[in-house]
């Protein structure tokens, strides 16, 4: 069976191109970059290199703010606690959104424990951030505000470069989640005025296991992984060279290409969108209709459960996902869906599809050919729908 795979937000495939980039630094090339002789010299080049062009590729100023980690989540840990830890006597507040990924979301549950205070700013049934809310939560104690540029369940982006002003001119520092935009919409440090900003190379066409923390020049962190001296003694461990060749080639390639591909995954989206929405009563989309990621459709199907509907599509060869692929296997609905105030009942019946650069207009068709069927099979099982009183869900009437 053809297999259709729009699962983008969880991991891509790893191009062909940056695989031939990584390849050589397995066998031949496998020196470590800390060692003085001309094995070690090989790697440690290519490290300055990628490091080079990564700080090119999203407007750092210097190669130096490049920190590679293990991985987003690895990035975002480093960014929150690193900062908390670094600047604790100047204060203990810490402000951060209600619908962040885990990564943030659970370090700052996890400094809270450690004594730090955590604002969870809440967003709009959009899933967007107010920077009203966000002046009105600063106080003197405030030591770092992290928001996500844009969102990986819903794909709502930010109005990061706003936010950013207002911190500016208060001095605190502000670290933004840039996973899900990296290689999808334009991400420039100085543009979106960022202090710090995580990315992850497997969601670029890049290889797992591989992220980076841009740093502002000056910015004190605590290490998370002592021991070496590796990335100025800010992470330590024998660097993931194959993996930060592999990063490096992804975002410039993702990046090289990304006018063209914003623009037709836009329209493959809004094409899938429209009909969704146009097939199906009962159903709303999930975020913001235009400031969204590129390949991001977000659904609430009313009388399903969101899992026996990624099943049957299972069946039927596509690959979708009912919100992040952290949550999955957990009954709880989403925090970030129930953070926009839907109700439980929805949230539980949500669809994400994320396109990328290979899909097609024609496996999109198949979604839209297949989705009605399956609809209607689960919701002829549902007591709730066959029930002649049911009522749309009142308490939140979103974008239909
Ligand atoms: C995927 C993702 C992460 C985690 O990145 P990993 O490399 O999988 O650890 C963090 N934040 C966002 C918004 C993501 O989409």
């Amino acid at each position: 069976m053809k297999r259709i795979y729009l699962d983008h937000a969880a991991t891509t495939p790893v191009d062909p191109e940056v695989l031939e980039a990584m390849l050589p630094y397995y066998v031949e090339s496998f020196g470590n970059p800390s060692s003085i002789h001309s094995f070690g010299r090989e790697t440690r080049k290519a490290l300055d290199q990628a490091r080079a062009t990564v700080a090119k590729e999203i407007g750092a100023a210097e190669p130096s703010e490049i920190i590679f980690t293990g991985s987003g989540s690895e990035s975002d840990n480093m960014a929150i606690k690193g900062v908390a830890l670094s600047y604790r006597e100047k204060g203990d507040h810490i402000i951060t959104s209600a619908i962040e990924h885990h990564a943030v979301f659970d370090t700052c549950k996890f400094l809270e424990k450690q004594g730090f205070k955590v604002t969870y700013l809440p967003v709009n049934g959009e899933g967007l951030v107010n920077p009203a809310d966000l002046k009105q939560a600063l106080t003197d104690k405030t030591i770092l505000v992290t928001i996500m540029h844009a969102n990986n369940e819903v794909g709502t982006i930010q109005p990061i470069a706003e936010i950013a002003k207002i911190l500016k001119e208060r001095k605190i520092l502000f670290h933004t989640d840039a996973v899900q935009t990296t290689g999808s919409i334009p991400v420039d440090v100085h543009e979106l005025g960022v202090d710090l900003l995580s990315l992850a190379a497997h969601k670029f066409y890049g290889p797992k296991g591989v992220g980076v923390l841009y740093a502002r020049k000056g910015i004190r962190l605590t290490p998370v992984i002592h021991g070496g001296a590796q990335e100025r003694n800010r992470r330590a461990g024998t660097e993931n060279i194959a993996g930060i060749v592999g990063l490096a080639k992804a975002l410039e390639l993702a990046n090289q290409k990304l006018p063209e591909t914003s623009k037709s995954l836009t329209e493959l989206r809004d094409y899938l969108i429209d009909n969704v929405l146009q097939k199906f009563e009962y159903v709303r989309l999930n975020g913001h209709r235009t400031r969204r990621l590129p390949g991001n459709a977000n659904f609430s199907f009313e009388f399903i459960e969101g899992e026996s509907l990624l099943l049957n599509l299972d069946l039927k060869g596509i690959a979708a996902s009912s919100g992040s692929a952290c949550t999955s296997g957990s009954l709880e609905p989403s925090h970030v869906l129930l953070g926009m105030g839907i109700c439980h009942e929805i949230a539980h019946g949500s669809l994400r599809l994320t396109l990328g650069k290979s899909t097609t207009k024609e496996e999109i068709d198949y979604v839209l050919e297949v989705l009605p069927e399956i609809v209607n099979k689960l919701r002829a099982m549902s007591p709730l729908y066959n029930n002649p009183q049911r009522k749309e869900c009142a308490s939140c009437t979103l974008t239909k």
